[in-house]
């Protein structure tokens, strides 16, 4: 990838295809092509069309989604199944019939069985049955990656793929019926202050473990793979640690400064109850992430993502 290449970033304004931007506009790459959803519908066959004929760029991040938390998923099932399997097909096809030199996919740890052996490793894909709060999100993902594995096998596109963990930063969604855990926290921890709530309500037991990692970490990951990685097997993407959801909300209490106390709502689900990636392949490729939990944590409060005093 050279500094005047077109790198088309697909899903730019979102919380992964922004951090992508900033990484390529800080190393100096400034020939992107950037096209918000009202202007370019992706799940559009023949836009997708239009836009690679008129556009043909030479890279593709495909950080375009339909993303959402537990219950976003669980509700808006056939809405996630149908609008990812759309984008990726149109992204990648196209890729294809226009002769794009290298195109990274974006997926989930949620592509895992829900069984599988922890920490979860590349070779436990389709080995079991997946959760059901997100199997519609994580078929569309397994497709995608298969998309790029067969495009590569069957017309040798250089088309690789990396699954994040658990993902937080700028330009994440703080809406708490649709967003995922950290979001949601911060905003009802932050707001919880604010008002001077007795306590904060936290969904499910607190008992699953998950691995987070800050969205800038993934996008060193991606312009790292993109220079450095094309082989036909996905890589994931995460820190090897996990936290419960309880320390989880004890931390964030403590960043933000709250002295309530915390409730859980177990008529909510757990989703999966661990769900922690090995790195090891990542990690002897030579790339490894900088940015821990409470950093991480910190530096997005700083930002105020809900504007508010704090
Ligand atoms: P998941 O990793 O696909 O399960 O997605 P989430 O980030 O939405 O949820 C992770 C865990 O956090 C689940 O066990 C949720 O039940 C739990 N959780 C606790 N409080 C919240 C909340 O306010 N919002 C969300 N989305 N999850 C929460």
């Amino acid at each position: 990838m050279e500094k005047q290449s077109k790198i088309f970033v697909a899903g730019h304004r979102g919380m992964v295809g922004s951090s992508i931007v900033r990484k390529l506009k800080a190393e100096g790459y400034t020939n992107l092509v950037l096209r918000s959803s009202s202007e370019l519908d992706l799940r559009d066959q023949a836009q997708v069309r239009n836009f690679f004929s008129a556009e043909k760029p030479e890279y593709v991040f495909l950080a375009a989604a339909k993303v959402g938390g537990i219950l976003a998923n669980n509700i808006y099932r056939a809405d996630f199944l149908y609008e990812n399997l759309m984008i990726e097909s149109n992204v990648i096809h196209q890729s294809y019939v226009h002769k794009v030199k290298k195109l990274l996919f974006l997926g989930s740890s949620c592509i895992y069985p829900k069984l599988a052996p922890q920490p979860l490793e590349e070779k436990s894909l389709l080995s079991g049955y997946l959760e059901e709060t997100n199997e519609p999100y994580a078929i569309a993902k397994i497709a995608g990656i298969k998309l790029c594995e067969n495009y590569r096998r069957q017309y040798g596109c250089d088309f690789i793929s990396a699954m994040p963990t658990n993902l937080y930063g700028p330009n994440d969604n703080y809406d708490l019926q649709t967003s995922h855990v950290i979001p949601a926290l911060l905003r009802k921890f932050i707001e919880a202050k604010e008002n001077n709530s007795k306590s904060v309500v936290v969904w499910g037991t607190g008992a699953p473990l998950r691995e987070f990692m800050h969205v800038d970490d993934l996008a060193e990951a991606c312009f790292f793979l993109m220079h450095h990685y094309s082989e036909n097997e996905f890589v994931n993407v995460g820190t090897g640690k996990e936290i419960s959801i309880k320390d989880l909300a004890v931390l964030i209490g403590k960043l933000v400064g709250y002295n309530g106390t915390v409730e859980f709502d177990t008529t909510k689900p757990d989703g999966t109850p661990r769900k922690l990636m090995n790195v090891n392949r990542i990690l002897g490729l030579g790339w490894k992430p900088v940015i821990s939990l409470e950093a991480g944590l910190k530096r997005v409060i700083e930002e105020k993502p809900l504007k508010t005093s704090i």
